[in-house]
């Protein structure tokens, strides 16, 4: 008989916070937890899930590049995976795949961890990939008054801000009617080190700012928002943490208590 064991899939992967994060859960139930940070690029994830299957995998996370194409081999998807049509967790079901999407979910948590309510606010989202989809659907459904979506590449954020009933804007032309209460940055442009061009007139004193990335790939965009007054400015460490508790929960049945966790990756030891 096999040991269950659980993962992370993505590239890099070498880095990931996951093993420590799922370990430190597990410790609170008085469970060893062999979760596993495993390198899998584009076009290798079916092969390296059926092989981590076969030696006991019952749970996985995908991360960059790869939630896409965990969504098309999972054999059913929960109703937020199909949504914003991309998958962080998967769930083994006999030798099947389901399929989940806990990032949009984490986000709300920090931010209420935060005791910031997207209800009735006005946000901006920048980026229109896997996870700005999870975000935007989340904050939708959390009642946001009003979502303008902006990306690079702006029919992205376009399809995006059609599925959603958003508002897409021009990247150039990013100049508030009235001011956001929430920017959130959800492109990876911190990771190549890429400061976005952004104007300072996005931000007011009661706008809170909030990076998906975290460590110096959130950087530049914290810097920008700290120099613009933003009232906070924080990076995305929380939602990881967040959205690693429903992953958690989804596989174990058990809710974590996620304080601790963010303290310990905080303090860094
Ligand atoms: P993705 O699907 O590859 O999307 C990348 C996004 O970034 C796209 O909108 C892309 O625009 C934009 N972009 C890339 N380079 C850019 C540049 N130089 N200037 C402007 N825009 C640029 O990636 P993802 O999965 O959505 O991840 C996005 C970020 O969220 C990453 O930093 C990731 O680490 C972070 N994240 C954090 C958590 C967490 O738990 N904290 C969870 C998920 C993701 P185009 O459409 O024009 O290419």
């Amino acid at each position: 008989m096999t040991t269950a064991c659980y993962a992370v899939f993505g590239q890099p992967i070498a880095h990931s916070l996951s093993p420590r994060i799922h370990a430190a859960f597990g410790a609170q139930f008085g469970m060893a937890i062999d979760y596993r940070a495993i390198e899998a690029g584009r076009g290798e994830l079916s092969a390296a899930l059926d092989a981590f299957a076969h030696s006991g995998g019952r749970g996985a996370n995908a991360t960059l590049p790869l939630k896409e194409d965990a969504a098309l081999l999972c054999a059913s998807l929960s109703e937020r995976a199909q949504r914003c049509g991309s998958v962080n967790t998967l769930i083994r079901d006999g030798d099947r795949w389901q399929g989940d999407s806990t990032d949009g979910i984490g986000l709300l948590r920090d931010l209420a961890r935060q005791a910031f309510d997207p209800h009735e606010k006005r946000v901006l989202m920048l980026g229109a990939g896997g996870a700005a989809r999870a975000a935007v659907f989340a904050l939708a459904g959390a009642g946001a008054r009003e979502l303008v979506i902006a990306n690079r590449t702006l029919a992205r954020a376009q399809s995006l801000a059609d599925a959603v009933g958003a508002r897409a804007g021009a990247w150039e032309g990013l100049a508030p009617e009235s001011p956001f209460d929430l920017v959130v940055n959800a492109t990876a442009a911190g990771h190549a080190d890429i400061p976005l061009d952004l104007p300072r007139t996005l931000i007011t004193p009661s706008t809170v700012c909030y990076d998906l990335s975290y460590g110096s790939a959130a950087r530049s965009f914290l810097d920008w928002a700290r120099a613009g007054g933003a009232v906070r400015a924080g990076d995305g460490l929380g939602m990881l943490v967040e959205q690693a508790a429903e992953s958690f929960s989804l596989w174990h049945g058990r809710h974590p208590d996620t304080g601790p966790v963010h303290a310990l990756l905080r303090a860094g030891s």
